[in-house]
């Protein structure tokens, strides 16, 4: 039986990233850039007021109520007609184009106007204004030529304004894989039915297939296949030419266990089966290798606890590598147990736990929970982690460190758009 780290190392050596497409912003959140975004705009574009108020030279402003000649109203997206000069001051609203001659913007607030014969102008209720007041200078937030995203970055809802401003209304993103889910076991019904004696509902299709979505990968929930070699040959089969393939359950020492048997009758190359891992001892994979196409076979144990470990320790970081992120061994943190903890492990364990910031603030503390076997789902949707033990007898002190596995509690749950794809091609 293989170590996790080799089964992780095996993987990788089978994964390779897939090539770029062209997409429209919207549909590229939760995928990965194929390349750095340069901004084509200074931001601001130019020199601009942050305020609604009177531009003016601050050398003007002395003592405490200096009158300006109004010259002309600035308005967002109009350009200034006159220069300021000595004596005089430009109404401007927020966002507008600073005229020549002004460095500075009083607000409104600080100001009242002041009739003249033939003549507005205005007064000015601060003793003195420092050069810059209320301006922003062209580019000081982005230059023309910056690289303002780089390649690898995973696009996220909160970029989508940056991203319009630079001038990136189609993006080039890593093309996310496309991933098949296959529950296998005579006894499963689709969550919609209610499940004869003996028959369970299918928990793990549907949840791998929101895992899995939640990388940006294209899935497809396949349902339920039932142990029977006909029914497997004909799913496997017919889902070779996905990039990713995840069976659930048939993998251990069962009489109906076949899917390994199957693969193998169907050219899947078998790399390993079995991991020193619990739960999820029984995981099996595979590669189908065609000249221009290779799927990798994951067969996940049927256990809901040990497909879920298999799928945070194996699956998860593939489909990122995949859809064009660096591989990453998920997102293992220290943090310090909560309470008394005593276990004994025969093989590196994961148990389901919450984590909570510690009373300082300075780490994550954890509390394992009470959970009822591998199939207990209430105790796996109320984890926001799993903690890492390791092999033997350990009793554990509160404000001891261990490693935990933080789950995925906040998906970005974007579908790739096939129709988007093809328009923008
Ligand atoms: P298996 O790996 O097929 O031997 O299944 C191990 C255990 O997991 C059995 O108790 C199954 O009933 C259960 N199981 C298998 N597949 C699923 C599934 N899709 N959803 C929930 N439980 C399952
Ligand atoms: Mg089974």
């Amino acid at each position: 039986m293989i170590s996790i780290d080799e089964a992780r190392s095996l993987i990788r050596a089978e994964t390779h990233r897939k090539g770029s497409i062209q997409l429209p912003i919207e549909c590229a959140i939760g995928l990965t850039l194929a390349e750095n975004l340069i901004s084509d705009v200074d931001s601001p574009p130019h020199d601009k007021s942050l305020v609604d108020g009177y531009a003016l030279i601050a050398a003007d402003v002395q003592g405490p109520e200096t009158e300006l000649a109004v010259i002309e109203e600035i308005t967002a997206g109009s350009l200034p007609q006159r220069s300021v000069e000595t004596g005089t001051a430009a109404r401007i609203m927020t966002g507008s184009v600073l005229p020549s001659g002004a460095d500075a913007v009083v607000m409104h607030e600080d100001t009242s106007q002041v009739a003249r014969p033939n003549q507005q102008n205005v007064r000015i209720h601060q003793r003195s204004v420092d050069a810059g007041q209320h301006v922003m200078t062209r580019g000081a937030s982005i230059r023309r030529g910056d690289t303002v995203f780089s390649r690898n970055h995973r696009v996220r809802a909160l970029d989508i304004g940056l991203l319009s401003e630079i001038g990136q209304a189609e993006v080039s993103v890593t093309q996310p894989p496309r991933v098949a889910i296959l529950a296998t076991g005579n006894e499963l019904v689709p969550p919609s039915q209610t499940p004869p004696t003996g028959n369970i509902r299918n928990s793990n299709g549907p949840l791998l297939a929101a895992l899995s979505r939640g990388t940006g990968a294209e899935v497809v929930d396949l349902g339920i296949c039932p142990d029977s070699a006909t029914s497997l040959r004909q799913q496997i089969r017919r889902n070779l030419e996905m990039d990713v393939l995840i069976l659930s359950g048939g993998v251990s020492a069962g009489v109906l266990d076949l899917v390994p048997r199957i693969c193998d009758e169907l050219g899947v190359r078998q790399v390993f089966h079995k991991v020193y891992l619990k739960p999820g001892k029984p995981l099996w994979f595979g590669v189908s290798d065609h000249p221009s196409h290779q799927t990798l076979v994951f067969g996940l144990p049927g256990n809901p606890l040990g497909s879920l470990v298999c799928f945070e320790l194996f699956v998860r970081p593939t489909l990122e590598m995949l859809a064009g992120q660096e591989y990453q061994d998920g997102g293992v943190v220290r943090a310090q147990l909560a309470s008394e903890y005593r276990c004994y492990a025969d093989r590196p364990s994961y148990v389901p736990a919450t984590a909570r910031s510690s009373s300082d603030g300075r780490s994550f503390a954890a509390q394992p929970l009470t959970y009822h076997g591998s199939a207990d789902q209430r105790s796996l949707a109320a984890a926001n982690c799993l903690i890492s033990l390791p092999v033997g007898e350990s009793s554990f002190q509160p404000g001891d460190w261990i490693d935990i596995l933080l789950l995925e509690t906040q998906s970005c749950f974007q579908p790739y758009l096939h129709s988007a794809a093809r328009e923008a091609s």
